[in-house]
């Protein structure tokens, strides 16, 4: 078959809602880090507001080691930190840095915390131990930057840095830093990129709704053909085995002239073998829409379902008498058993147990049919003493199309989708058909229905 490119085949699909969930993700990436760049640069530029407020001659006056606590240059720097933190609420905390070339990292000329705060106060001179190459770079070179989010025992930081140049030689001399709370920054970028993400999953969502929408309309658009191609052939099959049987009732009934035992024979065989034709065709044509059937709707009525029984044992009696084969009613069966049922439903039930008790039993036997009043429901059970179910194959006996293989051995012709579509109605009805039987020994199915 050319299995043509379709915008609602299962791949195409899948691929769209990756793509869109891809291109969520990209978007949200994207908008995450135009909001980090923006950020990042608003610190630098505040940073570097700071440092042009810094004179770079107080520092100058620095030597950078503890003897500056008793400068007036480094009283000065403390309070401008200081004040500067106050106005700064969200910084953690302000620092001035040197480079020390001997050891190759920087120090504080001074910072914005009290001496009496322990964790972080740095005296004049301290080395910055976590120095890192690009901040020697960046310093030596006099460039403004920012650093990425990291953690700490305090919390997330974000921290950026600014040259104070020296007015004497145009040189950077020192850096300003701040250090500021960084959640309200990882909250920004979170907030702006999910709004991408999580308008590509509900797109996603409301495509794949519709996806399905649209598959349920293309397989009702099917099943529609399918149905109405199968009401055609089954119309024209019926109308076509109704021709041939008439004109072999008409030969049966010698219409036509006389035959001799062995043409009589032979008619009589073709008017089974058509009527087992035209409901072999018509039961397999039916598949889809009796199952349709059976899901839509039952048409409940409260029925005494031995009158349907009765009528159904009446409708099959040519069938029953061509093999010989009598129905006993056993055991007190009352004369009305009322129960709200479907009455051709149930009709299909009973006619599909008891023909096939008739044609897996041998000639000239019966069929028992019983009544069991359970307490809540009304229990019919047809007897056969037939060629039984062999017990390997007890479970799949009310699958579609199974047929046990004892039964294709006697009886070449069946579709295997009788006890399918009776178990269907039974349980639509809520009630429930099970069987008893033994290989060789006959079988009994049992019908139960609700009372209510
Ligand atoms: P079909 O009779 O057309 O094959 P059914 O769905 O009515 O299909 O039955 C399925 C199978 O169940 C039959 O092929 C047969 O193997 C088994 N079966 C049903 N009823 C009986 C019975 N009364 N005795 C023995 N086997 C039965």
């Amino acid at each position: 078959m050319n299995k043509k490119f379709s915008l609602y085949s299962k791949f195409f699909v899948t691929a769209q809602t990756i793509v869109i969930l891809l291109m969520g993700a990209g978007l949200s990436w994207y908008f995450g880090y135009i909001v980090y760049e923006n950020e990042k640069s608003a610190l630098i530029n505040r940073v570097y507001n700071i440092a042009t407020t810094l004179d770079s001659d107080t520092i100058s006056g620095l030597r950078g080691d503890p003897t500056d606590l008793s400068n007036p240059n480094y009283v000065y720097l403390k309070k401008k930190l200081v004040d500067l933190r106050n106005v700064n609420t969200d910084a953690r905390f302000l620092y001035v840095l040197g480079y020390r070339p001997a050891v190759e990292k920087l120090f504080f000329y001074a910072d914005s915390e009290s001496p009496d705060s322990v964790d972080t106060y740095s005296p004049p001179g301290e080395l910055y131990n976590q120095t890192t190459k690009l901040e020697i770079d960046n310093f030596l070179r006099g460039i403004a930057f920012a650093e990425n989010p990291y953690s700490d025992d305090w919390g997330r930081w974000v921290s950026a840095s600014a040259p104070i140049i020296s007015s004497e030689t145009g040189l950077p001399i020192a850096m300003v830093g701040i250090d500021i709370d960084a959640s309200k920054l990882i909250k920004d970028i979170v907030l702006v990129s999910l709004f991408p993400f999580i308008i590509a999953i509900i797109l996603a969502i409301l495509f794949f709704v519709f996806h399905k929408m649209r598959m349920r309309e293309k397989l009702n658009e099917l099943n529609n053909v399918k149905l109405e191609f199968s009401s055609f052939m089954s119309h024209e099959i019926r109308g076509f085995v109704t021709k041939v049987k008439g004109g072999l009732r008409a030969l049966e009934h010698e219409d036509f002239g006389i035959l001799t035992p062995d043409q009589s024979s032979y008619v009589k065989d073709m008017i089974v073998q058509s009527d087992e034709f035209a409901e072999l065709v018509e039961e397999f044509l039916d598949v889809g829409h009796l199952e349709q059937d059976i899901e839509m709707s039952l048409l409940m009525e409260n029925y005494n379902i031995l009158d349907i029984l009765k009528r159904v044992v009446a409708d099959i009696a040519d069938t029953l008498h061509r093999k010989e084969i009598s129905i006993i009613y056993e055991g007190n069966i009352p004369d009305k058993v009322y129960c709200p049922c479907d009455n051709n439903k149930m009709g299909r039930v009973f006619s599909n147990i008891l023909l096939n008790a008739a044609k897996y039993s041998p000639e000239k036997s019966s069929i028992r049919i019983g009544y069991v009043d359970a307490n809540t429901s009304h229990t019919i059970y047809i007897k056969d003493s037939g060629i039984g179910i062999p017990d390997s194959q007890k479970e799949s006996m009310f699958k579609k199309f199974f047929r046990a293989n004892n039964a294709r051995d006697i009886h070449t012709s069946g579709t295997g989708l009788g006890l399918y579509f009776s178990k269907l109605i039974v349980e639509k009805h809520r009630g429930r058909i099970w069987y008893e039987s033994v290989e060789g020994n006959g079988t009994t199915f049992y019908i139960s229905l609700p009372k209510q």
